[in-house]
């Protein structure tokens, strides 16, 4: 059985439906990331799964049981928000006590749980402290150790380290997954950074428009784009658009792009590839059998560090192609390049 079932939910603000015949299942202990641009519903999905939103039509479920008419506190879940929400006038202990309290637990195992959910998140010590003597860091823990102390079944964080900082948000990172790990709780979490998204998760969904464009362990995803959006928006791709002949897609510039992959011959088709499947190399360098080879000009390189990124113009169109920083230095602008890559890296994706 699913830890959290949603069939069919449909949530419409007037015109707009912010949930679009969502349909998705959440096995039992997985880390499930959920990822879209704002607006795109995530945050209205969680709620309805925590039952804060109510959908027009279909249903969810946590543990197999419909979530109406079940009060809030006994759902099953635990949420820590964005912006953490913790009570100000709250010392550290009360602010993770808080859910105990509510559900009228004895006091002696109120301490022995809050001391053990301050333990999971490394605050044991600092229960005395307020809310704003605390880091952002040192905050969110907080927030995650009183969504943990109830023992929820399920996990729903709402872009949890959205307001942290770079460094801090990677070590939260490592840490809450470490922690999930050892409570091994049903955990979904929502976060419009794509990183994060394929770190951390099991299995991603992406959401657009309040649909549900694809679902899928990182890799998958991130390989095998369905559509464009999902190409787009999980990592950069190069997109190549015109009709599909018998293994090549023919753009109206001219190029033969080869997929190793299924075309719908004659019809119009777009392939995706992403920049650092993406070989440079001399003019002179001849493409292996069977590979794509087009040739371009560098238009700029951007430096990053390990990788560098370059624009290279193409007739018709530009790409982005990344290649790891080994030599000693950048390609020059204006340069002629070969560009090539292996058929299996040309993927069709939906319109
Ligand atoms: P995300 O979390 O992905 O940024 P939301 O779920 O918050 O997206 O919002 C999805 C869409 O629904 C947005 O267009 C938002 O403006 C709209 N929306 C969300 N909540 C309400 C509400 N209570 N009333 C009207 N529109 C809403
Ligand atoms: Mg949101």
């Amino acid at each position: 059985m699913s830890a959290v079932e949603v069939r069919n939910a449909v949530k419409r603000y007037g015109a707009l439906a912010a949930l679009d015949e969502v349909t998705l299942a959440v096995p039992e202990g997985e880390f499930f990331g959920l990822l879209g641009p704002s607006g795109s519903g995530k945050t209205t999905l969680l709620r309805a799964i925590a039952g804060f939103v109510v959908p027009d039509s279909g249903e969810i479920r946590i543990d197999g049981q419909r979530i109406e008419g079940v009060p809030v506190h006994k759902r099953g879940i635990g949420m820590v928000f964005q912006n953490y929400a913790l009570f100000p006038h709250l010392s550290v202990f009360d602010n993770v006590a808080f859910g105990l309290s509510v559900r009228g637990v004895p006091a002696g195992e109120i301490r022995s749980r809050v001391a053990e959910a301050l333990r999971l998140v490394r605050l044991s010590g600092l229960e005395e402290r307020r809310p704003r003597q605390l880091s952002g860091g040192q905050q969110q823990r907080v927030a995650l150790a009183r969504a943990l102390v109830t023992r929820p079944k399920v996990l729903l964080l709402d872009e949890p380290l959205g307001a942290l900082d770079k460094r801090l948000r990677q070590e939260m990172q490592v840490e809450l997954k470490l922690i999930q790990r050892t409570v091994g709780i049903t955990t979904i979490f929502v976060t419009h950074d794509q990183e994060e998204a394929l770190t951390l998760s099991d299995r991603i969904a992406i959401l657009s428009e309040g649909r549900l464009v694809q679902v899928g362990p990182p890799a998958e995803v991130y390989e095998r784009p369905a559509t464009r959006f999902a190409a787009e928006f999980l990592g950069e791709a190069n997109l190549f658009a015109g009709r599909a002949e018998a293994g090549a897609l023919r753009t109206p510039s001219g190029l033969a792009i080869f997929s190793a992959l299924p075309l719908p011959p004659g019809r119009e088709a777009i392939l995706a590839v992403r920049p650092e499947k993406i070989q440079l190399a001399d003019l002179a360098m001849r493409a292996p059998d069977g590979a794509n080879r087009i040739e371009g000009r560098i238009l700029r390189s951007i430096y990053s560090g390990s990788s560098i990124a370059y624009r290279v113009e193409v007739p018709g169109q530009e790409l982005t192609v990344f290649e790891q920083n080994r030599a000693a230095r950048a390609r020059e602008e204006g340069a002629a390049v070969a560009l090539t890559w292996a058929p299996e890296h040309s993927i069709p994706v939906a319109p």
